[in-house]
């Protein structure tokens, strides 16, 4: 399964990593990287490695029901919360996983409350959004180390095909994707940025 296309989908996670634990959002081994490979396949971060020193050999193939193809690797235990987003939109093509410092605070501030985002130019980094006059809700689930039982409140959200982006976990981090890994990090900029913009308007 070392193949040429999971090399090259490796590449790109491990450059977004290095970039992604320069900004400080992936400390201490935490978050976990996924891009599709094809129809019923991606790479993703092996359990445990540090996001911003990743190798080829940190990355390995899951199907999208989350069975590991490639032996004598352990996923990570949030690998569900990947795969139940390919399985459900084929034009995802990349999940990125961060646990930043707003990304905490913002969330257990916000206890079960969602996240209401409006007004905001930077709004328009998300696909089809073409104004600030529109209102992003960013959903936040209470920390949960029941993984299918989190998966399951993700796909009923999902399910009810209200435009989503990304969602919190309270005290524990973004998830957001894209069609790319390139589009996916853009995502994490526009969130990063309006966290911290939110977490500002709360102090002040
Ligand atoms: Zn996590």
């Amino acid at each position: 399964l070392i193949d040429e296309q999971f090399l090259a989908i490796a590449h790109d996670l491990l450059e977004a990593g290095r970039y992604i634990d320069g900004r400080g959002w992936v400390p201490a081994t935490s978050g976990n990287f996924s891009a599709r490979l094809d129809a019923e396949r991606i790479a993703i971060t092996v359990s445990g490695r540090h996001k911003g020193r990743l190798t080829a050999d940190d990355f390995m193939v899951v199907d999208l029901a989350g069975n590991p193809l490639t032996t004598g690797k352990r996923p990570s235990a949030e690998t569900l919360l990947h795969t139940q987003l390919y399985a459900h939109d084929p034009a995802i093509g990349a999940v990125l996983h961060t646990h930043s410092r707003n990304a905490t605070v913002l969330s257990r501030r916000l206890g079960s409350d969602d996240l209401v985002l409006e007004g905001y130019e930077l709004l328009k980094a998300f696909p089809g959004v073409t104004t600030h006059e529109i209102r992003v809700t960013v959903p936040v689930y209470p920390n949960e180390q029941d993984i299918p039982r989190l998966a399951g409140q993700v796909q009923a959200e999902l399910d009810s095909g209200e435009p989503l982006y990304g969602y919190l976990i309270a005290g524990h981090g973004l998830y957001t994707w894209g069609a790319t890994v390139e589009e996916t990090l853009r995502h994490i900029e526009a969130f990063e940025f309006l966290f911290e913009c939110e977490l500002e308007e709360r102090r002040g």
